[in-house]
């Protein structure tokens, strides 16, 4: 107990950095993509101070009184924080899954490393351990750096079944009834988690699938306590039936055919967000289908040192070529594509997220800038994509009120790009500077 206690203490010390901020922050000349799904406002004035936005408009700031640091943003963009509803923490150990790596220390650095890849804001959603709760209630206080994490506390899995993670056993449930499934969201919502995670997949029907009898206890109870319920899902007909039960949130893509009217009116009716997370299935092969990426140096921070060995190697890219299941993979990514232009067509609620964290091919950091991508190359405009990752998700996490766009009195969570992703979406990944409630984060790769 002793140790533990002294390892947060000299793990969450040097983390507490002084809120180094000029007294106000004016940014000239900048296109503002604002979240809120609104074509750019081009060669606009944005000024930050103490933590918000304080004005965005097209006229030049008044004459700058002292202690003000001006920016020229000429041919710059400035985006809201990426928020990502579908990440996970300190689940990889090297370059594989790991029981063990959820420790305060791998959670610490990778927030530091979300938030240096500008997504300032991410939900963990599941298999997290109650360390966690220290670690956000030390954020909200002002406390501790990184990206703002919000919580699903350690999510409701099946016994011998989805997720087929290994975690520690206080990592997970796995309840075998309903009441047992009750106690856990019971606790859950003790520990006042944001959300309530859910598996319901049968793995390829190769395990069990959580039945409906304890999903729609789980949801129940859950909203009992005010807490929405995100669940992970594959198939159409699972998919259906868990929007009819109240489910909150579609935490990735319809992925074993297309999706049909049907569900359509059943997520505009219940108001459910859709997330593509097209990064899952992309992951399992797109590594060995570009070499290159490997050695891009806007990799090079998110991954550790055994990841981009292993995703340089000969042998890695021969066993993606002799898997069985990357045929399998490729086909469910192409259903991705098609079902989320299906459902943006028809004006379902489409949030953002990667699932990173979870395998050691979907990379904190990288994989959100990746995803906005392949959200464009599935037919959402650069601006939709944006916004899915801005305003959306701060509505799926309830906080519209205080991040997600850029707006006067909202908090200074920006990322100025240099160039313009409305035009090019590989653009956001040219990071010039961040800012986090209006502290300046130095990007893992700054651009000029
Ligand atoms: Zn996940």
């Amino acid at each position: 107990m002793l140790a533990t206690a002294a390892l947060a203490m000299s793990l969450f010390s040097p983390a507490v950095h002084p809120q180094t901020k000029a007294a106000a922050t004016i940014i000239e000349h900048v296109r503002v993509i604002d979240g809120t799904g609104k074509p750019p406002l081009e060669d606009a004035t944005v000024v930050i101070a103490g933590g918000k936005i304080i004005s965005v408009d097209r006229q030049k700031a008044a004459s700058a009184p002292k202690h003000v640091q001006v920016i020229d943003a000429t041919g710059k963009t400035l985006i809201p924080g990426i928020i990502n509803a579908h990440g996970h923490l300190a689940l990889i150990e090297g370059a594989k899954n790991s029981a063990t790596a959820y420790t305060e220390e791998n959670v610490l650095a990778e927030l530091r490393v979300y938030e240096s890849y500008g997504v300032t804001t991410m939900l963990s959603l599941g298999v997290n351990r109650d360390l966690i709760y220290p670690i956000r209630a030390k954020q909200q206080a002002g406390e501790l750096d990184g990206a703002t994490v919000f919580v699903a506390d350690r999510g409701i899995g099946v016994a011998n079944g989805a997720p087929p993670l290994p975690a520690a056993t206080d990592q997970i449930y796995r309840p075998a009834t309903a009441d047992e499934a009750r106690q856990d969201v019971d606790a859950a919502a003790s520990r006042q988690t944001n959300y309530i995670k859910i598996w319901v997949d049968p793995l390829g029907g190769t395990k069990p699938k959580m039945q409906p009898a304890i999903y729609e206890v789980v949801i129940d109870e859950a909203h009992r306590h005010h807490i929405p319920v995100a669940a992970h899902v594959y198939a159409l007909t699972d998919a259906k039936a868990l929007v009819n039960a109240g489910v909150d949130v579609l935490a990735h893509s319809v992925r074993d055919t297309t999706v049909d009217q049907q569900l359509i009116d059943a997520m505009k009716q219940h108001g459910t967000f859709y997330l593509p997370t097209f990064t899952v299935d992309e992951s399992f092969f797109v590594f060995a289908d570009h070499p290159d990426f490997a050695t891009n140096p806007f990799l090079d921070h998110a991954a550790n040192p055994a990841i981009q060995a292993m995703l340089g190697s000969d042998e890695y890219r021969k066993s993606v070529e002799e898997n069985p299941s990357t045929a399998q993979h490729r086909k469910d990514f192409a259903n991705d594509q098609a079902n989320l232009k299906l459902l943006h067509d028809a004006d379902v609620k489409i949030g953002f997220g990667t699932d990173s964290g979870a395998m050691p091919t979907r990379i904190p950091g990288y994989a959100e800038h990746r995803e906005l991508q392949l959200m464009v190359a599935a037919g959402l405009t650069p601006v939709e994509a944006i916004h899915s990752a801005t305003q959306v998700n701060a509505q799926l996490l309830h906080i519209a009120d205080k991040t997600g766009t850029i707006e006067s009195g909202k908090q200074a969570d920006l990322v100025l790009i240099s160039g313009n992703p409305a035009a090019n979406i590989e653009d956001t990944r040219k990071i010039a500077r961040i800012w986090h409630n209006g502290r300046s984060v130095k990007p893992a790769v700054p651009a000029k």
